[in-house]
């Protein structure tokens, strides 16, 4: 079979049989996808051979690098040596305990034991599952509201799904009901909230703690077991909050019992520079932490739930009710997907990429900011680390929402760069192996999309069409 024809039946395939994630439907039924056929350091290419800088890392997830051969050794090793055995009750693996040890080194505070599951969706729920079995075990049966925010995103199982704020996710699906889990607002420093608008960021920090604080009273502080929040709001727009915020947050919580989860699926393991980033950056020790993604580059599907030293105290009381922890996850802890987790921190460490992200992230912030805003279509360009968004706009004084991502998206693939398009807004999450030159190239080829698009806007092209 000639590659050509392997390939129009892999496209045929996909689209009679393959539902993917997050997709618009009526243009995938006539146009089917874009066929990734390989993929090396920070490029990949596809079934008619073109090649694209991977301006998001995968899915926000490969941290260092596709295709490596030393994470090929690694994971080849495992598999011949022992692929997989069941973790449940009393039976473990080295790679499963050595990775989990591994990672209470790094973790803020006394987050100290880790549940490991096959992503970040499925850590949240199980994050929500272990705190509301927590609270049981304390006798603190009414706890079982969740606070979250509007515009975050936490997965697409039916609980992380009904975490997630961001409103376009949500419809025709069903929800579980504001009774159980409901919403305060993003920490939006470009589009805030009514009565915030004029005030400095330390104001609007204490405006927003504030906002939480009356929720939690309105809700009853005894009914409320936890406050859940992205460290970065990734997928709602990478919104970067105020200063103090989380402290402020985290501080108010602490007074009324109602525990912190920090979803770090996207924020941990580099992309901001350091192992984790709640409290390293932000100031903040979270009652539990979520992971996924660049814990193993995304080699391997594979995440963690890592909970203190308090609540595992008391889930893992011999004498609990119930007697058994009757929580877990045929995969959890697999062998293969661990030892890919302990090679990834190895070459993380040996190849020094958070000072690469250190040293070259204030640079691509800045570059993006200057050479992109001045666009009359960008509203704003913000971020950190290697955590980027440009924000599309169709007046920058009234800030309403342009949604061209898409078509800045298509134009950039004309160029050879990949990025992720969310409604109106650009997101860019390179993996950390990103050079400058990279960076240069990123930058120059989505500012002629961006102007392109613009100049199309300008000209009352039809855009929907
Ligand atoms: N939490 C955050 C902050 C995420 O960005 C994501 C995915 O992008 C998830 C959770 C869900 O992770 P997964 O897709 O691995 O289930």
């Amino acid at each position: 079979m000639t590659d050509s024809i392997k390939t129009d039946k892999v496209w045929q395939q996909d689209k009679n049989h393959f539902i993917h994630p997050y997709t618009d439907f009526s243009t995938f039924h006539e146009e089917g996808s874009q066929v990734i056929t390989k993929a090396k350091g920070n490029f990949v290419s596809d079934s008619q051979g073109n090649t694209f800088l991977d301006g998001i890392a995968g899915l926000w997830c490969v941290n260092i690098g596709h295709g490596r051969e030393d994470m090929a050794d690694a994971i080849h090793k495992q598999i011949t040596q022992m692929q997989y055995f069941n973790p449940f009750g009393h039976s473990t693996n080295a790679p499963a305990s050595e990775l989990a040890a591994e990672i209470a080194k790094r973790t803020p505070g006394d987050l100290n034991h880790v549940f490991f599951t096959s992503g970040g969706s499925v850590s949240n729920d199980s994050a929500f599952r272990i705190i509301h079995y927590y609270n049981n075990l304390r006798d603190k049966t009414t706890k079982k509201k969740i606070i979250s925010r509007d515009s975050a995103y936490h997965g697409s199982t039916y609980f992380a799904a009904n975490l997630t704020g961001i409103q376009a996710t949500k419809s025709s699906f069903d929800s579980l009901g504001d009774e159980l889990i409901s919403y305060v607002s993003a920490a939006d420093m470009y589009r805030r909230p009514i009565g915030a608008e004029q005030l400095t960021e330390d104001e609007y920090a204490c405006f927003l703690a504030n906002e939480l604080e009356n929720h939690i009273l309105r809700l009853g502080a005894d009914n409320v077991a936890a406050f859940i929040l992205e460290p970065v709001m990734g997928a709602g727009g990478v919104l970067v909050a105020p200063k103090g915020y989380h402290k402020k947050c985290a501080d108010i919580c602490r007074k009324y019992d109602v525990l912190v989860v920090a979803d770090e699926v996207v924020t941990a393991f580099g992309r901001l520079g350091q192992w984790f980033s709640s409290e390293a950056i932000f100031d903040f020790v979270p009652d539990v932490l979520i992971t996924a993604k660049g814990i193993n580059s995304g080699y391997i599907p594979l995440g963690a739930t890592i909970i203190s030293a308090d609540i595992y105290r008391v889930i893992s009381q011999p004498q609990c009710e119930g007697g058994v922890f009757s929580m877990g996850f045929t995969y959890s802890g697999h062998a293969t997907a661990c030892a890919a987790a302990l090679k990834n921190f190895e070459i993380l460490e040996q190849e020094s990429l958070f000072d690469n992200v250190n040293k070259l992230g204030p640079y691509l912030q800045q570059t993006a900011r200057e050479t992109l805003l001045t666009n009359s279509i960008v509203g704003d360009v913000r971020g950190t680390g290697f955590m980027l968004a440009i924000d599309l706009v169709s007046n920058k004084q009234t800030k309403e929402r342009l949604y061209q991502a898409q078509r800045v998206f298509e134009k950039c693939l004309e160029k050879g760069l990949i990025i992720r398009p969310v409604g109106n807004i650009i997101v860019i999450s390179p993996p950390l192996t990103l050079t400058r030159d990279n960076i240069d190239s990123l930058i120059s080829k989505l500012k002629e999309a961006i102007d392109e698009v613009s100049s199309e806007v300008l000209l009352g092209d039809n855009l929907d069409a």
